[in-house]
Order: C-alpha cells, then structure tokens, then sequence
C-alpha cells in the first residue's frame, strides 16, 4: 500500500495530516482523505476484487447446475407419480372387469340352477334365486 503514497503531480511522498488528508512533501499538494484511499487500491485489493467476482461466478453457476438437477429430479419424481397412477388405474380396471366376469358366470349358473330343476324348487328357493339373479342385473347395469 505504501508504495502508492506517491504525489500524481512530482512522485513526492504523501504525508499523512490530521484530518485524514494528504500533502505532498514535495509540491505541496493536498489529497483529501476519500482520494488516497482510492489510490491505495492496490494490487491485492483488485485480486480479491477478482477472487470475489470468480467466486460469485462459480457459485452462481454452481446454483444454476442445482436448480437444473432438481429440475431433473422434479420430473422424474412427476413421471413416476404418472407411471404409478397409470398402473393404479390400470389395476382398477382390471380388477372391475374380473368382478363383472365373476359376476356374469354366478348370474349364469344360477339361471341354468333356474331352469334345469325348476319344478324340483321350493317357491322360497326359487324366490332366493331370482332375487339374487336380479341383484347381480343391478351391480353389473351399474357404470365403472
Ligand atoms: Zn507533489
């Protein structure tokens, strides 16, 4: 720093005055106190100036690198959650199909029951089957 303390105007040595001021030993010349201070930015002053600004740099691409990673992870927390409410719907479906299925073979049997044996039937029986022939005809007009 000190090798900065030199008069602009005849390379005097700048004496420190009271008031934070300078003068020149030389001319004569007076440098108020904000002035020498910017003529002491020195060499070191501008490389941790430039350290900061590489620094600053560095981080923020380091911040853009961060956000694209959880933009990756983001999307692919989003594609999972998609594949895993596909195939929740998927197994949905599946599982009402196989319920209509199950139902449609009961309804069946309990028809062919019907009329292979009906003189055989009691009319309570016979009640019981038509009324359970006629709720599995509800449940399957029922929309998925
Ligand atoms: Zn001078």
């Amino acid at each position: 720093m000190a090798e900065k303390r030199q008069c602009e105007s005849c390379g005097g040595k700048l004496v420190s005055r009271p008031d934070g001021s300078f003068e020149c030993d030389g001319c004569g010349r007076v440098y108020p106190a904000g002035q020498v201070k910017a003529a002491e930015y020195t060499r070191q002053e501008r490389k941790a100036a430039l350290e900061h600004a590489v620094k600053e740099r560095h981080e923020l691409r380091r911040a853009e690198w961060e956000s694209r990673k959880e933009e990756v992870v983001r999307k692919a927390a989003a594609e999972r959650t998609e594949r895993e409410q596909k195939a929740a719907k998927a197994r949905a479906l599946e599982e009402r199909l196989q319920k209509r299925e199950k139902l449609t073979e009961e309804k069946n049997a309990l028809q062919t029951e019907l009329a292979r044996s009906r003189s055989l039937f009691t009319g309570k029986h016979k009640k019981e089957l038509e009324a359970r022939i006629a709720d599995i005809e509800a449940e399957l007009k029922k929309p998925d």
